[in-house]
């Protein structure tokens, strides 16, 4: 695909200082020796992996882990150094590629590691433990029979970790620390029983994990750290710690400015009509550049600090806002979609749903722009 290097169409723009200081006040909460496993997974959900690896990387991160080998080996290609942990499944016919490019593969399932070693013994891996979640892993309800079956694969592969997933650890409720705290004593119980081994990655905390239960947890030398690192929030009702800030901003700009008259319609299905003489402008951005369609009507984005709401539905490529109450509005304005006035957060709630999907679901159409 053809892209123009700069594109002043509709852009993120990343600011890797920020980056920089959100992985420093979250580094400051853990417990002394705890490390960051770096979770860039999704194109570091939305942020560009390769980019962000490259800068944590100059931060002394050296731990990273991804979803699938493709995004391991974009990851390789940068030039990313240190440890790569896929966390999904990788198909057996690209077992060879985790060779080639030095990648751990997570062992999603005692006949997963089986077929892996059918074609390899000598790949890094580590057993995922499943303590509640039920996703992926050997089950933990029985503690020594999973200890056992992971020895079994030590002495077999080449093993050097083990890790379980929190479902709930974002959560608010009594209930969700009670589930949480279950799900850390039943991996305590199977780490416990491999300490001989002395596998060097066992780890159980993410984003939420790290920041609620760092300190109650036995095995939390390491944090698997995603959302916060990106500056957002695990869970719409938790507050991050202070400092810690969104380090993507979503930006567009006018194309076209336009009087209506009262009683004219805009866009498809005549969905709006004026109720009064209003001016509108037209933006170069729609829901496939990732901005969703269900923000019609209802959102707004801001042009020279100032609320412009959504008119009309928005449009695969366009949309169209409500600049009457701002004074001179020009084709080539700066429009801010995402930013300090409305962040991916706010707008996860405008939607019913999190951050995570709003920043993921940024298309790549869109040019990233990497700030200092
Ligand atoms: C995505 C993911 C993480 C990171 O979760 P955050 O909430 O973004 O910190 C950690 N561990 C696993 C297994 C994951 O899939």
């Amino acid at each position: 695909m053809y892209t123009t290097n700069f594109s002043r169409r509709s852009w993120v723009e990343i600011n890797l200082d920020q980056l920089r200081r959100n992985l420093a006040l979250y580094e400051e909460r853990l417990p002394e020796g705890a490390r960051v496993i770096a979770v860039v997974k999704a194109d570091a959900y939305g942020h560009g992996d390769a980019r962000v690896a490259l800068e944590l990387n100059r931060l002394g991160v050296d731990l990273f882990a991804v979803s699938n080998i493709d995004e391991a080996i974009t990851l390789r290609e940068a030039g990313t150094e240190g440890e790569i942990l896929i966390l999904g499944y990788t198909p057996p016919e690209l077992y060879g590629k985790l060779l080639e490019y030095d990648i751990t593969q997570t062992l999603v399932s005692e006949e997963y590691a089986e077929s892996l070693l059918s074609l390899s013994s000598d790949v890094k891996c580590q057993f995922a433990i499943d303590t509640g979640m039920n996703r992926i892993g050997l089950c933990a309800d029985d503690a020594e029979a999973c200890a056992r079956t992971v020895e079994k694969y030590y002495s077999r592969c080449n093993l050097n970790g083990i890790f379980t997933h929190l479902s709930c650890a974002d959560g608010v409720s009594e209930d969700d620390r009670e589930y949480t705290e279950a799900q850390l004593y039943r991996f305590e119980r199977v780490a416990e029983r491999l300490e001989r081994l002395d596998l060097p990655y066992v780890h159980c905390l993410n984003s939420a994990g790290g920041l609620y239960y760092a300190d109650e947890c036995k095995y939390g030398g390491f944090v698997r750290l995603g959302i916060v690192l990106y500056g957002l929030k695990p869970d719409r009702s938790s507050e991050l710690p202070e400092g810690i800030r969104p380090i993507l901003t979503w930006k567009t700009v006018v194309s076209v400015v336009k009087d209506l008259k009262s009683g004219e319609a805009v866009g498809y299905g005549r969905a709006f009509y004026a109720d009064r003489d209003m001016r509108i402008a037209t933006l170069p951005t729609g829901y496939a550049d990732g901005y969703s369609r269900r923000l019609s009507e209802s959102g707004a984005v801001y042009i020279q600090g100032k609320r412009a709401p959504i008119v009309g539905r928005i449009c695969m490529d366009q949309m169209m806002v409500d600049v009457s109450d701002i004074s001179d509005v020009r084709e080539g304005d700066e429009v801010i979609l995402i930013g300090d006035e409305y962040t991916a957060d706010d707008m996860a709630r405008d939607l019913d749903t999190i951050g995570y999907e709003v920043v993921c679901g940024i298309s790549k159409r869109v040019a990233r722009i990497y700030k200092k």
